[in-house]
């Protein structure tokens, strides 16, 4: 089974779930690695607290590391929220811990989670087009992570979940944020997470996938954004199926935020 490297458990401000449940489910689901991304969305306007307790987090998956170290190999990361009003802080923060794994992920536009409604009530049709353009707004200016999170998140939460969006209309803006990321050398991540949730495709969509490959892409990881371990690797053998039809061979599974890439 495919190595998960996008988790969350109780270190995360939106889960409850114990670690070691997360391991014991990826160990029965007979996975040789996982990555915890617990969230670290610093200064956001948010009713849930998404700051990580850095040092109980380090010593908590530290202790679960090396407890189940004869089942499966636990890799300690993160999953930074990119804001680009705080970037010094973000770059500061990324090299002050030994993680293994950095996952980037823009939940805020202009202090706004696109996870309610407000989002859309801000913005209106321009919401994808918004989202899109701070992502590229971030990416033009950090880059200090491994991967891309959940590059099209907004569409988890749009009309129809995504019914009338397609790559084509945002190209202008995607194109770009794909050049930066192969450019750097940071990866895509394919994000199942949305649909455990009915999402058809994960996120980004495989017409993102399909235009990362033709324009030299190969960087990519896997994970599931599981916040309990219902939905821990889910769908990562379609998704696994699918990244192999576009042309990919191996995914990238990091350790002290180097890529190792393993056979997709
Ligand atoms: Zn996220
Ligand atoms: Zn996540």
């Amino acid at each position: 089974m495919y190595s998960d490297q996008h988790l969350h458990c109780i270190y995360s401000g939106d889960s409850e779930t114990p670690a070691e449940d997360q391991v014991n489910k990826a160990v029965s689901l007979g996975m040789e690695h996982i990555c915890f991304t617990d969230h670290h969305d610093p200064f956001v306007n948010s009713d849930i607290d998404f700051e990580l307790d850095f040092p109980s987090y380090l010593d908590g998956i530290g202790k679960l590391r090396t407890a189940h170290a004869d089942r499966i190999d636990i890799g300690i990361g993160l999953e930074l929220g990119l804001q680009t009003h705080i970037k010094d802080h973000l770059v500061s923060l990324s090299e002050a811990y030994p993680l293994d794994f950095i996952i980037g992920s823009i939940h805020f536009v202009d202090g706004l989670d696109p996870y309610y409604p407000e989002y859309f009530v801000k913005y209106g049709k321009n919401a994808y087009t918004r989202y899109f353009e701070t992502v590229l707004e971030n990416l033009k200016i950090m880059s200090c992570f491994d991967s891309l999170g959940h590059l099209d998140y907004i569409v988890r939460y749009g009309k129809g979940s995504d019914l009338t969006y397609s790559y084509e209309e945002y190209a202008h803006l995607i194109d770009p944020i794909l050049r930066i990321l192969i450019d750097r050398g940071i990866a895509l991540e394919c994000n199942t997470g949305g649909m455990s949730r009915g999402l058809p495709e994960p996120n980004p969509c495989y017409d993102i996938f399909r235009r990362y490959r033709q324009m030299g892409g190969e960087l990519i990881t896997l994970g599931s954004d599981a916040h309990d371990p219902s939905t821990l690797g889910c769908y990562f053998e379609e998704a696994g199926e699918m990244l192999r039809s576009i042309g990919f061979t191996h995914y990238a599974v990091y350790h002290g935020r180097k890529p190792h890439m393993e056979r997709l």
